[in-house]
């Protein structure tokens, strides 16, 4: 039949395609490849671009969400490690064992620019979705006249606090590095100290440096922002952000609540160290809200010494826990917790070596708390499980993500860490044994202050729920933005 044939062309031709292009971290992946789902799920075709070793990495979910028939591909891009002197295999920042191999990473991914042009001639889509860190990105989308969007992987929060400090400086009239002061011009009092800034502000006449330069005129060029957070959770600084860039940008988030069963919630990326089966037994034999899940993400690393004061302070706390242990590399061999730790804490702790099904063990009842380095995946899947938090900021924007848990949420309490690290590897001690015990405690004790956070945890957990579901605000975000890009193709 003739007709319906060419309707059936004409709905292929009104179909949208985008790219979606995330940078090699699994903090960036993992939302990518969630946002990618939520467009296919509308109707979007959606081809995430990944190289070879990530994509066997997330091709399972990928796999699970084509056979529920969303129209989601993946596309391979080589990664030119060792042509950048970097170890062959090299696919993940969580492989750098050295901050020398920075500048190899981003030579490697300026590499990438040319065979991405390439993917564009071929598949021409109507859209790309690019990492803020693929600064490339931009170039390669105008040369093809294709609108390129930009993912920045944090808040608006966090964004409003760097923008204040590149503007205003506050830092700069400080005498010591442990004086507080306020970050101006945001709608609430924000306090920092000096030893919490990036290395970048801490020079005397302190200039910008490359990465954030980029960040920032990736912003500026972009046709518009593609933030993991959603509106009831930072409505000042979601319109704050939008009047001091000038942008605009959609809150779809939080994007990890597109997993809904126990299969995707464990399948968001690397394989799991631990069978699922056997943490949500564990699990399930303990009290509600009885557990602390303590991870630090998917890059950071601890030294030895650090690694045996947590155990030390969980052990003294008395509270059942699930902790997810990696050690700094060049001491990854040793063992590093103390002897007869895990023999006496069975039943009473689990150790998860490497890689937790985390969002699968926040959502599940019986966990109470969550010790987090602060890393924005980890604080909005917090967020959307309802758990108060312990903050343990390590680097990136992390001690931004702290404060807005502790200082606007108010649903954490700080475990102490004065100073940024320049580097995933944490080889200073920072908390001791007695502090952590002390915050253990109260985070998971029955006392007023932990009461009320718990309290604002769980609604916040309602609204986040609420802003991804039909007629929410992170839904509704999506359809405006899907029937823009409909009207701009
Ligand atoms: N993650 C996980 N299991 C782990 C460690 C991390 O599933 O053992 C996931 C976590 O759920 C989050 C992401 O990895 O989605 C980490 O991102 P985040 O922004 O919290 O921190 P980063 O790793 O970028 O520092």
């Amino acid at each position: 039949d003739i007709n319906s044939s060419s309707e059936m062309d004409s709905e292929a031709d009104q179909q949208l395609h985008i790219f979606f292009f995330p940078f090699i971290a699994y903090g960036h992946m993992i939302p990518t490849i969630d946002i990618a789902k939520l467009f296919a799920a509308r109707g979007v075709k959606t081809t995430v671009i990944l190289t070879p070793l990530n994509a066997s990495a997330f091709s399972k979910s990928i796999e699970r969400e084509r056979s529920f028939g969303l129209d989601i591909h993946i596309q391979i891009l080589q990664f030119p490690a060792v042509e950048a002197g970097l170890p062959e295999g090299f696919e993940s920042v969580d492989g750098m064992t050295s901050p020398d191999m920075v500048p190899n990473l981003f030579e490697a991914i300026k590499m990438l620019q040319e065979p991405f042009e390439q993917l564009i001639e071929e598949c021409k889509p109507d859209f790309i979705f690019a990492d803020v860190l693929l600064p490339f990105a931009t170039e390669a989308a105008s040369k093809y006249n294709v609108p390129r969007f930009v993912f920045h992987g944090t808040s608006f929060f966090s964004r409003c606090v760097e923008e204040s400090l590149i503007c205003h400086k506050p830092y700069a009239d400080i005498t010591s590095d442990r004086e507080a002061f306020v970050v101006p011009g945001l709608p609430d009092k924000i306090e920092m100290t000096r030893l919490q800034l990036h290395d970048k502000f801490k020079a005397e006449d302190a200039s910008d440096t490359e990465a954030s330069e980029q960040v920032r005129e990736a912003e500026q060029k972009c046709y518009g922002i593609l933030v993991n957070s959603f509106y009831e959770l930072e409505p000042g600084y979601a319109v704050h952000y939008k009047n001091v860039m000038g942008k605009r940008a959609w809150s779809i988030g939080p994007v990890s609540l597109r997993n809904r069963d126990d299969a995707d919630k464990a399948q968001r990326g690397k394989k799991t160290s631990v069978d699922e089966h056997f943490v949500l037994n564990w699990l399930g034999s303990k009290e509600p809200q009885s557990v602390l899940y303590i991870c630090f993400g998917s890059m950071s690393r601890f030294s030895k010494a650090q690694l045996l004061e947590i155990a030390a302070g969980l052990e003294d706390s008395g509270t059942s826990f699930i902790w997810v242990v990696r050690a700094i590399k060049k001491e990854a061999e040793e063992s590093f917790l103390p002897t007869g730790f895990e023999d006496r804490m069975e039943g009473k702790g689990l150790i998860i070596r490497d890689w937790a099904p985390q969002v699968l063990i926040l959502d599940h009842p019986a966990v109470g708390g969550f010790a987090t380095h602060c890393g924005w995946n980890s604080i909005l899947e917090g967020v959307s499980a309802g758990v108060p938090m312990i903050t343990w900021p390590i680097f990136a924007e992390q001690f931004h993500n702290e404060n807005f848990v502790t200082q606007v949420l108010k649903i954490g309490i700080p475990v102490g860490v004065e100073k940024w690290n320049s580097w995933i590897e944490a080889e200073e001690v920072g908390p001791r044994k007695d502090k952590i015990a002390n915050v253990v405690s109260l985070l998971m004790g029955d006392g007023e202050e932990a009461e009320n956070m718990r309290t604002r945890a769980k609604e916040l957990s309602e609204k986040a729920r609420k802003a991804v579901k039909e007629g929410g605000s992170s839904y509704e975000n999506l359809t405006a933005l899907i029937q823009e890009l409909k009207m701009v193709k």
